[in-house]
């Protein structure tokens, strides 16, 4: 479980998250939502341990992983990350590049990721090299390498972006399955209405650094807290 307590962050004396605080719970997907420029980024990248808050603090399974006193670094927080610029190691096979976090590498390893890949239609593959995949088969080959290690919690930046409609929507329900199977706590960024609707167990929207509002997808787009809220979700189509 993810709990994240009152962050704050401060650029030039400018306030971009303010108290922000958030819980995903095991297998649950939890949407920050939010326009652009609404520090959603910042708020994972904090979360994530490569951008550190001025104040608040970050618990994992727990452990606090960061605060006044105690910084712990993102490759010792137990967390899977996923941003929009997911590159795949060009010189590497689609499985070496899922197993690159493994003790053993693809070696010691290849049952795990075979059955990774497979869940993503990608099992064929395993030998091939990324230039040899679509954009879409790569990204599915990224949300495998960040779930090969099992992290308890999931960090996605936007990682659907940049794919067209119809692949978007399979790639998304796709990546929902496997991190459901996985009993994965997400926590996922996007500015698109659709998307959380889509993919969000609870949304919490985040306008100018603060959360205005959280709860049940439907529940927010029925009952929006200000019309802000509401013509933000009036452009779902
Ligand atoms: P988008 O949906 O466009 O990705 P976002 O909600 O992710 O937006 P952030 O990237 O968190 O927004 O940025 C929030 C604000 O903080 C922006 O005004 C941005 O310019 C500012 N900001 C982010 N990082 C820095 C930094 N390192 N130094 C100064 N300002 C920053
Ligand atoms: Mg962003």
């Amino acid at each position: 479980r993810l709990k994240v307590d009152a962050i704050t962050r401060r650029f030039d004396g400018r306030d971009v998250v303010t108290g922000v605080s958030l819980s995903v719970a095991p297998g649950q997907v939890t949407c920050l939502l939010g326009p652009s420029g609404c520090g959603k980024s910042t708020t994972l990248r904090i979360v994530a341990g490569v951008d550190r808050q001025d104040s608040g603090r970050i618990i994992v399974d727990g452990d606090c992983v960061s605060d006044d006193e105690r910084h712990l670094p993102p490759e010792r927080r137990g967390i899977g990350l996923m941003f929009q610029d997911f590159a795949l190691f060009p010189h590497l096979s689609v499985g070496e590049n899922v197993a690159f976090a493994l003790d053993g590498g693809l070696r010691r390893n290849r049952e795990r990721v075979g059955d990774l890949l497979e869940r993503v239609d990608l099992g064929s593959f395993i030998d091939a090299y990324p230039h040899q995949l679509s954009g879409g088969e790569q990204q599915r080959v990224a949300l495998v390498r960040a779930l090969a290690p099992k992290p308890a919690i999931m960090l996605m930046d936007e990682p659907f972006s940049g794919l067209d409609n119809r692949l978007r929507d399979d790639i998304r329900d796709r990546t929902l399955a496997v991190l459901k199977e996985e009993n994965t706590a997400v926590l996922l960024v996007t500015h698109e209405p659709d998307e959380a609707m889509r993919m969000a167990d609870e949304i919490a929207l985040m306008r100018a650094g603060k959360i205005v509002q959280r709860g049940a997808p439907y529940h927010i787009y029925n009952n929006p807290v200000d019309r802000a809220a509401a013509a933000f979700f009036s452009d779902i189509n």
